[in-house]
């Protein structure tokens, strides 16, 4: 991890009043929507207690998105800014704002109001009451084009199918968690951040609250659906290696077949003689075999390639400078 000058230990003071609720919040050029934004969650966490602290993280913006988190922090401390210095994706942010967060519950959102602040009473309320995780599960996705709803639920399906791990389906990262799941999940040391599913690996006892998600209020969804793609990859190849090991399978489905076509063709010469040999059934069976090789080789290319990323050790990100942020020492 990166440290810069403003990151600095704790005073005894601040150690003493350490934030009941943490809100954490990735933003990518959302300077339209900002001030509403804290205009919003503000109130909300006023009603929790007046000791609580939204760490915002800026994944390297093109607009003014970090002139106006500092002066919201100049305004309110308790707004605390992590500056990257470049984009490194919304999950490396939801990582950072985790890292560097210190409340004794977390609570990842989304910067546009998708993710409904009213729900963090009822996270909190349900927290009190004892659970670890409390999930924040949309009940429709209305606001969805067919083809995002569509692919969204195909691929809850596929990865529930393949991964021993649950992961809740229409869940994003606005989840609340307790200190202890916060702790935990910070010694994983992976770099390919697949949130959810990361999140779903920790368990620990968890309830979940029902939603319907608004549209975006202001700004522009920087999600298209090559990156929604290669988003889903990561969450098959990182929960699950059945990919890799499906050849074996139909590897050995495939040779007992041509064992059985094998016996067919020496019982028809025994029979028949010798017969012109046919050419559709060689093309079939060289075409078929080079597109199963092929695929299988790719699938291998996308595990080498993640664990190629992992091996390189980089960090997930690199925080240029920050705002009211703190080191544990
Ligand atoms: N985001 C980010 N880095 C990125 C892309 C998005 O920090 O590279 C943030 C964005 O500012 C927002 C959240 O991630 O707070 C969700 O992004 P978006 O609304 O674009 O996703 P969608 O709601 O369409 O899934
Ligand atoms: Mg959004």
């Amino acid at each position: 991890m990166q440290h810069t000058a403003e990151l600095r230990p704790m005073t005894p003071e601040e150690r003493a009043a350490l934030p009941e609720v943490s809100l954490v919040a990735p933003m990518y050029n959302e300077s339209e929507g900002l001030d509403q934004f804290f205009e919003t969650v503000t109130p909300i966490l006023d009603k929790i207690g007046p000791n609580w602290e939204i760490v915002c993280v800026n994944d390297g913006s093109r607009d003014d998105t970090l002139a106006k988190l500092i002066a919201h922090h100049e305004r309110d401390p308790r707004i605390k800014v992590i500056n990257f210095s470049r984009n490194f994706g919304k999950e490396a942010g939801t990582t950072a704002g985790i890292d560097f967060s210190r409340g004794k519950a977390v609570i990842p959102i989304d910067a546009d109001l998708q993710d409904p602040p009213e729900l963090i009473l009822e996270m909190v309320q349900k927290w009190r009451e004892g659970y670890k995780v409390v999930l924040a599960t949309r009940s429709e996705r209305k606001e969805d084009t067919w083809v995002k709803r569509h692919s969204a639920l195909m691929f809850y399906r596929l990865i529930s199918a393949m991964s021993e791990v649950h992961i809740p389906k229409n869940t994003g990262d606005f989840r609340l968690m307790d200190r202890q799941v916060v702790d935990t999940l910070k010694k994983l040391p992976e770099k390919t951040r697949f949130m959810k599913g990361i999140f779903a690996w920790l368990g620990f006892p968890t309830t979940t609250i029902y939603f319907e998600r608004p549209a975006r209020f202001a700004g522009q969804t920087s999600w298209n659906y090559w990156k929604l793609w290669r988003f889903a990859l990561d969450g098959i190849f990182a929960f699950t290696t059945l990919p890799l090991q499906v050849w074996t399978y139909l590897g050995a489905g495939i040779s007992l077949l041509s064992f059985v076509y094998a016996s067919v063709l020496i019982f028809r010469t025994i029979l028949n003689g010798v017969e012109v040999p046919g050419y559709a059934s060689t093309m079939v069976a060289i075409l078929f075999l080079g597109g199963i090789q092929l695929t299988s080789l790719g699938i291998i290319g996308e595990y080498v390639g993640r664990i190629y990323k992992e091996v390189k050790g980089r960090p997930i990100y690199i925080v240029a400078n920050s705002y009211g942020i703190y080191i544990d020492d």
